[in-house]
């Protein structure tokens, strides 16, 4: 039996894979893959299978066992499994239980890591999440909990929110009940690593005025020090688009 490959996509453009991900593409008869990969990532595999794990449907718990059971049948009837996941698989990506469910089926796997949103997003921005003396640590943190609560929290010098994205006027408000002082600098930025990404900056009081402009889409929230604008650097603004809109929707 072959290991089922869980392989990182990185976080958009098919060029952010690893060269190691595309060559187990390559290689793949089936992959099964997740909603915010790249069409073209197909290209490095049209000749195996494509199946969209990642729809409404297998979003849920359901969904994962049917992710599971889908993993597990494919691998013993031979098959040389992909499984594509956004980002690295091994961020928010529910690999413990996939990997648990190869384990109790008696299957190997083997995890290739992609570029993760939180680092895509430091990229974009050319905004080191770690500063030498100042930035010693970054924490990546979902902000929703399993009950689908908002959660903030301050346990690094800089904090990368995954999840977050449509409730960031609430963020704003549990981050700083979590410590983070008002004017404590913030970036937010929506489909990283894609040509059409949006990089905004903010104070943390100041977040809420984010919604609109990167409404629905994958968005990463940087906090702390790894959210300063290197000196000299261009310094990014909430675009004026997104400033009418928030005054609109006041009104
Ligand atoms: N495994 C993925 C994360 C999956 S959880 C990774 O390593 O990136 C899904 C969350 O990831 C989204 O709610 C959003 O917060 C973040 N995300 C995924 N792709 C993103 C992108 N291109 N830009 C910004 N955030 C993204």
């Amino acid at each position: 039996m072959k290991p089922v490959v869980f392989v990182g996509a990185g976080p958009g453009a098919a060029d952010l894979i690893t060269l190691r991900g595309a060559q187990r593409l390559a290689q793949a008869d089936v992959v099964l893959h997740d909603a915010l990969t790249d069409p073209a990532l197909r290209a490095m595999a049209p000749q195996a299978t494509w199946v969209d794990v990642g729809k409404r449907g297998f979003c849920d718990s359901t969904g994962q066992t049917r992710i599971n059971a889908l993993l597990v049948r494919h691998a013993l009837e031979g098959r040389a499994v992909v499984r594509l996941k956004g980002g690295d698989p091994s961020v928010f990506g529910r690999l413990e239980e996939e990997l648990q469910a190869l384990a109790d089926a008696g299957l190997q796997a083997e995890v290739v890591p992609g570029v993760t949103a939180a680092l895509a997003a430091a990229a974009t921005l050319q905004r080191p999440l770690t500063r030498r003396g100042t930035g010693r640590s970054v924490a990546l943190t979902t902000a929703m909990t399993r009950s689908g609560d908002l959660r903030a929290a301050r346990s690094a010098d800089t904090e990368v929110f995954y999840m977050a994205g449509r409730q960031l006027g609430a963020l704003a408000r549990r981050l700083q009940d979590a410590g983070w002082p008002a004017d404590t600098p913030a970036n937010v930025v929506s489909r990283a690593g894609w040509p059409d990404q949006i990089a905004t900056d903010h104070r943390v009081h100041s977040l809420g005025q984010a919604a609109l402009l990167h409404a629905g889409r994958p968005t990463v929230v940087t906090v702390g020090v790894g959210a300063q604008a290197v000196a000299n650097l261009r310094e990014l603004k909430v675009s004026d688009r997104a400033k009418a809109d928030a005054r609109t929707a006041r009104t």
